[in-house]
């Protein structure tokens, strides 16, 4: 099933499994086509009751929705999302060449409590807290 697909679909899981992708989607090209149906996947998925636990399934929905209206301003480099989403861990966007981490910095030497990275594309510097809850979060601001 496509992303636009399961935005379609009226099912709960495949909405939040479509909202995930694109979240963390690096493929310009792939979010440009999606954004063009924006309206349509706002109308499709709106009033419906996606669930979750700790942290509800629409925030993926909500974050997923900010992006495509951003992508299809061209609103800029997509880092600019970094702050708006607590789930881009730091690894895994130097993974994937997004960024680059400068420095790990760690609580008594063993947690972790932030990252500094900078975007590949932009140069533009994050500082990146690491917090446990139910959940592993980052929160990332503009340094
Ligand atoms: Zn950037």
């Amino acid at each position: 099933m496509s992303i636009l697909e399961k935005f379609m679909s009226g099912s709960p899981d495949e909405i939040w499994s479509a909202s995930c992708e694109v979240a963390k989607c690096k493929n310009l090209e792939l979010l440009d086509s999606i954004s063009d149906d924006l309206e349509v996947i706002e109308q499709a998925t709106a009033g419906i009751d996606l669930g979750g636990g700790f942290c509800p399934n629409s925030y993926h929905l909500k974050f997923a929705l900010k992006k495509l209206r951003v992508v299809r301003k061209r609103g800029g480099c997509l880092c600019s999302l970094y702050p708006e989403y607590m789930f881009f861990n730091p690894i895994y966007e130097e993974k994937a060449c997004s960024v680059t981490i400068s420095e790990v910095a760690k609580i008594d030497g063993k947690w972790i409590d932030y990252y500094m990275c900078k975007c590949t594309n932009c140069h533009s510097l994050y500082r990146v807290e690491e917090r446990e809850g139910h959940f592993t979060f980052w929160s990332w601001k503009k340094a």
